[in-house]
C-alpha cells in the first residue's frame, strides 16, 4: 500500500513542478485565446493503441487502479462490522468535504472566506481523498471552468464520458491546461503547508487515520483499513469524478446551454451536493450548487453550518435578479422552438399589395374579404363558418372589419387567428404597419417571442403591385 501512496503523491507533482510557467504566463493579446494556443502550442500525439503503453501515466494508473483491487480483495476475506461500515460512510463525507468545500469552493473558486482552523481541517480531509494537491487541482479546475469543452480543459467532456471521468488522468495530457491565474493559492500559507506535507498527510488521512479510529473505538483495525481507508477512497475518487463526467453528460440546463454542464439530481446525491453543475458552470463563485431548499446539497449546507459558528465568512451569493435572467432566457428558448413548430400567418412584407380596385375586382371571381387591411381568401371557409355562410357572402369583395370587430359578431380569439391564416394580400394604403391597429395582429402573435436580429429589420410592404397583377 505504501507503493500506491507514494505513488498517489506524484500525481499532483508533474503539473505543479514541471510546468508552473504556465501558471503565470501572460495571456497573448489575440482575438481567439483557444484557437491561437491549439495553433501555436504544440500537443503530444494522439494515444492509439501502438503507443498506449509508453503515453501512460503509470503513477495515476497504479492510484486509480490497485484501491479499487486492494479493496475487493479485503472485503471478500475481512467482514463488515456494523461499526466500521458507519465510520467508512461518515469518513467518505468528511473527505469528500475537504475536496468539495475545501478544495473545489473555498480553493478553486473563493466562493467564501474560511478561517485558519477550518481551512486547516478541509486541507487535511481533502488530502485522505488523494486528489494531488490544492494547488494542483485547483489550478486544473479553473481552467476547466475557463475553457470548458475545449481542448485546453484538461477534462474536456466532449472527448467523451470516460476520457472526462478518468481517461485524463491514466494518459500523459496531451496538452498543458489553459493559463490561470493560481497566484492567490500560491500566497496561501495552508495551501503551502499542505503542499510541503502532502506525502505525510495522505498516508495519515487516507490510512491511517481511518484505520486508528476502527482500531481504538472498536478494535477492528484491519476493516477500518480495507472499509473506511481503501473502499471509501474508491467511492471518493469516483464521486469526484462523476462531477467531470456525469455532470456533463446527464440532466437540464436551466441556465444556460453554450456548454456541456448539466443539473441532476442524481449527480447530486453521488458528488455530495456538485450536481447543480449548469449553475456552477454560470455562477461559479457562488457558495451554492444548489439553489432551492429542497435540492440536495450537502457542501452548501456544511459551508453554512461553518459559518453560523464563525468559522467561514463572506459567503459568496450571485443576485438573484441575474440568476433569473439565465433561467428566463433557457424558457423563452423552449417557447421559442416551440413557436417555431407551428405555422403563422403571412406578415404585410411578405404579400402582395394590392390597390382597392383590383380588390373587388379579384373578388368578383373568388370570396376575398377585407379585415384589418389584409385581404383574406375565405374559399374553404364559407360553409364552416360558424355564424353561417351567408354573412360571409355578403361580406365579399368589402370591408368587413367593424363586422368582424364586433360590429356583427365579437369574434374570439382563436377566430382572429384562423383568419389571419387565410391572409392572402395587403390592401394599398389601407394596411396596419407596426401597432397602429392591434386588429392587425391575431391574438397569438402579441407575445411572439422575436429574435433581436428579427426586430432591428423594420417592415416595410416591398411588393406593391398594383392593378390586374396584383398576386392573390
Ligand atoms: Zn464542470
Ligand atoms: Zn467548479
Amino acid at each position: 500500500m505504501s507503493d500506491v501512496v507514494k505513488n498517489s503523491v506524484r500525481i499532483s507533482e508533474p503539473a505543479t513542478t514541471k510546468t508552473p510557467e504556465a501558471t503565470d504566463a501572460p495571456i497573448p493579446d489575440v482575438d481567439n485565446y483557444v484557437a491561437y494556443t491549439l495553433k501555436t502550442q504544440k500537443a503530444l500525439p494522439p494515444i492509439q493503441w501502438s503507443n498506449i503503453l509508453n503515453e501512460l501515466n503509470w503513477i495515476s494508473f497504479l492510484v486509480l487502479t490497485i484501491p479499487p483491487f486492494v479493496g475487493v480483495v479485503g472485503a471478500f476475506y475481512i467482514k463488515l462490522q456494523w461499526q466500521t461500515a458507519i465510520w467508512a460512510v461518515v469518513y467518505y463525507f468528511m473527505t469528500g468535504l475537504g475536496i468539495t468545500a475545501g478544495y473545489h469552493r473555498l480553493w478553486a473558486h473563493r466562493a467564501y472566506n474560511a478561517s485558519l482552523p477550518l481551512q486547516y481541517l478541509l486541507a487535511i480531509l481533502g488530502a485522505g481523498s488523494v486528489q494531488g494537491s490544492i494547488k494542483w487541482w485547483s489550478r486544473g479546475h479553473r481552467a476547466h471552468h475557463r475553457y470548458t469543452d475545449t481542448e485546453l480543459d484538461p477534462y474536456n467532456a466532449h472527448k467523451g464520458f470516460m476520457f472526462a471521468h478518468i481517461g485524463w488522468m491514466l494518459v500523459k495530457p496531451r496538452r498543458k491546461p489553459g493559463v490561470a491565474d493560481v497566484s492567490d493559492l500560491r500566497h496561501n500559507p495552508v495551501v503551502r503547508w499542505q503542499h510541503k506535507h502532502y506525502i505525510s498527510l495522505i498516508l495519515i488521512m487516507a490510512f491511517i487515520f481511518p484505520t486508528m479510529v476502527a482500531y481504538l473505538a472498536w478494535g477492528d483495525a484491519k476493516g477500518g483499513f480495507i472499509y473506511a481507508g481503501v473502499i471509501r477512497l474508491v467511492f471518493v475518487h469516483h464521486s469526484t469524478f462523476c462531477v467531470n463526467s456525469l455532470a456533463h453528460w446527464l440532466g437540464e440546463t436551466p441556465f444556460d446551454d453554450k456548454h456541456t454542464p448539466r443539473d441532476h439530481m442524481v449527480t447530486a446525491f453521488v458528488t455530495i451536493g456538485e450536481g447543480y453543475h449548469n449553475f456552477h458552470h454560470q455562477f461559479p463563485m457562488d457558495y451554492r450548487n444548489a439553489i432551492r431548499w429542497y435540492q440536495y446539497d450537502p457542501t452548501k449546507w456544511t459551508i453554512w453550518v461553518m459559518s453560523k459558528f464563525g468559522l467561514a465568512s463572506h459567503l459568496k451569493v450571485f443576485p438573484d435578479n441575474e440568476v433569473r435572467k439565465g433561467q428566463l432566457t433557457m424558457e423563452l428558448k423552449k417557447l421559442r422552438r416551440a413557436q417555431e413548430q407551428l405555422t403563422w400567418p403571412s406578415d404585410s412584407n411578405d404579400l402582395p399589395v394590392i390597390s382597392w380596385e383590383s380588390f373587388t375586382s379579384q373578388a368578383e371571381k373568388r370570396p376575398l374579404i377585407l379585415i384589418s387591411g389584409f385581404i383574406h381568401d375565405v374559399s374553404n371557409f364559407i360553409e364552416e363558418h360558424p355564424g353561417g355562410a351567408h354573412f360571409i357572402r355578403n361580406y365579399i369583395g368589402k370591408d368587413a372589419t367593424t363586422g368582424f370587430f364586433g360590429g356583427v359578431y365579437d369574434h374570439s380569439n382563436a377566430a382572429h387567428n384562423l383568419l389571419a391564416m387565410k391572409r392572402v394580400g395587403v390592401l394599398h394604403g389601407g394596411s396596419p404597419h407596426g401597432l397602429d391597429d392591434k386588429r392587425a395582429i391575431p391574438p397569438s402573435q402579441r407575445l411572439k417571442i422575436a429574435r433581436y436580429t428579427e426586430l432591428l429589420s423594420p417592415g416595410s410592404s416591398s411588393a406593391y403591385s398594383d392593378g390586374e397583377d396584383g398576386l392573390l
